[in-house]
């Protein structure tokens, strides 16, 4: 039997996978979806945080079509930078114009400064995230975007980043940049220039449309305990369940502590494991059309949220006639708490400030989600760490994946392509049997 710890994406593309080789999915939660559950409130949806579906693998993409058919939607993306009273078009560094002139100059000669200096080639090696940014995009769009944004997102020193993740930032050339500069066209940049959304439900539909093929997720069953010697797991119910293998996509830190027979060197290490939270401020605004944006980032420190994401412009589903719905996202350390009554109150006034709602607009719905587990950060111990924790827990039978089981930035797609090729290889171990 295997045992499958969460019914997230990366649990149940696992589950789907595995076919018929008998396995069960466990999950603590009353629904399944994990970070790609929404919920409806007054007639509104809300996703945890902005959620868009941007599939790589030919492979992934067909299996999502397949698996919502017409309820899957293509969309090309919007998104902007709210800075210095101007929003132009992501990413910052390819569309200088319309920022203030010193601004423009600052980037510019920054920019070309790196490029003489000629360390921003793909293998020149940075010792740290603050040495990759101003290696590649020079002082000035340092000073003016990717320092505060990455600050205010990471709420550590960019000198503790390491560089392993930096493929998702797009890097322009000076052509591109100047042409950016100049306010003229330029190519798209980025992972995500086209991406898909559901017609309608929000981004839950695609859990949902997985759990149709599994059939049953036991929910409410939160796993307290494993022991990896005698491959039983342990429910806050008090039930057990033995296991031949097991998946986990629980957070790995907490995977760990509840690996009660584990070496203690091994659960300690985990307390080295760094990552930042998140809160999500769902708003709506008896007002249409506040923004032509899918999301607009935000790297200054006078407004609170690191990103707007407007819901109603990636299906008028998520909403009411009439009105607007947005989803501020405001980081902060999982040790650090904010009451949600000043959340709300300095979101809104954000807004204000940044012109998209208005001082006597009426808000009809204000709430706030939190999420513990958001960004994982990428220092060195994460490096030195994370690869022998989960070899250990491989040659115990637990493989650990997903975006906090393998401690990565891993997105939807990915996570369902590791839940294919997980499947892939137990189900050859399995049978082998
Ligand atoms: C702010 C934010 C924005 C994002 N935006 C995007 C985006 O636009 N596009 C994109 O592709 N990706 C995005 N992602 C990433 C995406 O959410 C994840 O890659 C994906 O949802 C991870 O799925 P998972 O199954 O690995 O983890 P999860 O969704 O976290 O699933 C793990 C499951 O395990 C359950 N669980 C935990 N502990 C226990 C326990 N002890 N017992 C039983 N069950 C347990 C949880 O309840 C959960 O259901 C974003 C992530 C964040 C944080």
């Amino acid at each position: 039997m295997i045992v499958i710890i969460g019914a997230g994406l990366a649990g149940l593309s696992t589950a789907s996978f595995l076919g018929r080789i008998p396995h069960k999915v466990f999950e603590r939660e009353a629904m399944v979806g994990g970070l790609c559950r929404s919920h409806q409130v007054d007639g509104f949806t809300f996703d945890q945080a902005g959620h868009v579906l941007h599939c790589k693998s030919v492979g992934i993409r067909r299996f999502v079509e397949k698996l919502l058919g017409d309820g899957l939607v293509s969309h090309s993306r919007h998104s902007a930078i709210y800075s210095k009273n101007v929003l132009t078009p992501y990413p910052f560094q390819a569309n200088l114009h319309g920022l203030p002139r010193e601004v423009v100059r600052d980037c510019l000669f920054g920019y070309v400064a790196a490029l003489v200096k000629g360390n921003s080639s793909l293998d020149a090696h940075f010792s740290s995230f603050k040495a990759w940014i101003l290696g590649n995009f020079g002082e000035g769009i340092a000073e003016h975007f990717m320092v505060p944004f990455n600050e205010k997102l990471w709420k550590v020193p960019l000198e503790e980043l390491t560089t392993e993740w930096t493929a998702l930032v797009p890097r322009p050339e000076l052509e591109d940049v100047i042409n950016g500069a100049f306010g003229l066209a330029n190519r798209d940049f980025g992972y995500n220039t086209k991406f898909f959304y559901p017609r309608s439900g929000g981004i839950q539909t695609l859990p949902f449309a997985l759990l149709q093929r599994i059939g049953k997720v036991e929910c409410h069953k939160e796993v307290v305990e494993v022991s990896t010697k005698s491959r039983r797991v342990q429910f806050a119910d008090g039930s057990t369940e033995n296991y031949e293998a097991l998946v986990s996509t629980m957070p790995l830190p907490e995977l760990l502590w509840r690996c009660t027979d584990l070496p203690k060197s091994l659960r300690e290490g985990s307390k080295d494991l760094r990552w930042t939270s998140v809160y999500t401020v769902n708003l709506a605004v008896a007002r249409k059309n506040i923004s032509t944006q899918h999301w607009i980032y935000f790297p200054e420190k006078i407004f609170p949220f690191y990103r707007v994401g407007f819901p109603m412009n990636l299906s008028l589903s998520m909403g009411k006639k009439g009105t607007s719905s947005i989803a501020a996202e405001i980081s902060h350390r999982p040790d650090v708490q904010i009451s949600h009554g000043k959340l709300i109150k300095q979101t809104c006034s954000g807004l204000v400030r940044a012109g998209i709602c208005r001082p006597d607009d009426t808000f009809i719905i204000s709430e706030v989600q939190d999420i513990p587990y958001a960004y994982v950060i990428f220092d060195r111990a994460r490096g030195v760490i994370v690869p022998k924790l989960l070899a250990e827990l491989e040659r115990r039978g637990i493989y650990s994946v997903g975006r906090y089981g393998r401690w990565e930035h891993t997105s939807m797609e990915n996570a369902i392509q590791q839940g294919k090729d997980l499947a892939t290889r137990l189900r050859r171990t399995m049978m082998a049997f």
